[in-house]
């Protein structure tokens, strides 16, 4: 999985700022001929290219429609595929209608596949594959099962998602449906670790040990944060290090924080209003790195305190 993130501070569901516990996932489509994510995900980032109307969902929408999910699965500039994390995981999102019809909005996480014509079978391989490693991040992340997963038409029938037909009127066209969906993710969550690794958003591997320096008492290395401090949750005296032997979780009095990779068009000021949630915080982040200027390069990796 190619994990990136760029929250949509900018529309009115972030802004609404409300959280739910997640209980399931719900996967959508967006039921347009547009693969590439610079359509919905904006600004550029310098991956994604420029969207030259400007319509992109990280903005109030002029014509007052309310909607906003927690990522998007399509391609980039240079045609790669990528998914785009949009909203905080556990921010409520506007996906599946208003109302009573709606109520799939308070319990799911949701992300929207980018359409192509539907008839590609390669680039439904691809984005088919992106998908099921996202379910499979989050549910190890919220301890769900492939069974809390559910398309739109699904939550339609469940009776908590308006009447909408994805994406059942594309995966049949390449022999899959949710259960054949639901199947993989399944076998991915079952499947040991190390033989089906789950690539972080990060390119770093997390160790833990007793101490840094102390390369041998070393019990494990992750991708994957959360695996990494499940292990020190059950081994007392042990941390989490990042690449660098920076202490990220366990120890004492240790401030958590995660790692964040600056990307062409970042400021400290920008990075803070989008993790912090505002930028008059970047000087936390300056700190924390011990930066002596605001000059910050692509690649760059940054602590953010959590
Ligand atoms: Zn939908």
């Amino acid at each position: 999985m190619n994990l990136r993130q760029l929250l949509f501070i900018n529309n009115a569901c972030f802004k609404a700022g409300r959280n739910i516990a997640p209980q399931g996932i719900m996967v959508h489509s967006t039921g347009a001929n547009n693969p590439w994510l610079r359509r919905y995900v904006g600004p550029d980032d310098g991956l994604l290219g420029r969207n030259r109307y400007n319509n992109h969902w990280n903005q109030d929408r002029p014509d007052g429609r309310q909607v906003c999910v927690h990522a998007f699965i399509g391609k980039l500039a240079d045609g790669s595929i990528a998914t785009y994390q949009t909203l905080p995981w556990n921010h409520r999102g506007w996906h599946c209608g208003r109302g009573v019809n709606g109520t799939g909005n308070d319990t799911h996480i949701s992300f929207e596949i980018c359409e192509d014509g539907l008839d590609d079978a390669v680039y439904f391989r691809k984005v088919y594959s992106e998908a099921v490693e996202l379910c499979v991040y989050l549910c190890r992340q919220y301890g769900l099962s492939e069974q809390e997963i559910i398309s739109h038409s699904e939550g339609h029938r469940l009776g908590i998602a308006s009447n909408h037909a994805d994406v059942m009127h594309w995966f049949p066209r390449h022999g899959e449906n949710m259960d054949s969906f639901r199947a993989a993710v399944k076998a991915a969550l079952s499947a040991d670790a190390t033989d089906a690794p789950i690539v972080a958003p990060i390119d770093a591997l997390y160790r833990v040990r007793k101490s840094w320096d102390d390369v041998s008492s070393q019990i494990g290395a992750f991708r994957v944060l959360d695996n990494a401090k499940r292990l020190v949750d059950t081994n007392p005296g042990y941390a989490v290090y990042d690449n660098t032997g920076g202490m990220v979780y366990g120890g004492t009095g240790v401030t958590e924080y995660e790692i964040y990779s600056v990307v062409k068009g970042d400021s400290l000021w920008r990075i803070a209003a989008s993790k912090l949630g505002n930028g008059a915080r970047f000087p936390e982040i300056k700190e924390l790195n011990a930066l002596t200027s605001d000059i910050i390069v692509p690649g760059q990796k940054l602590k953010i305190p959590k």
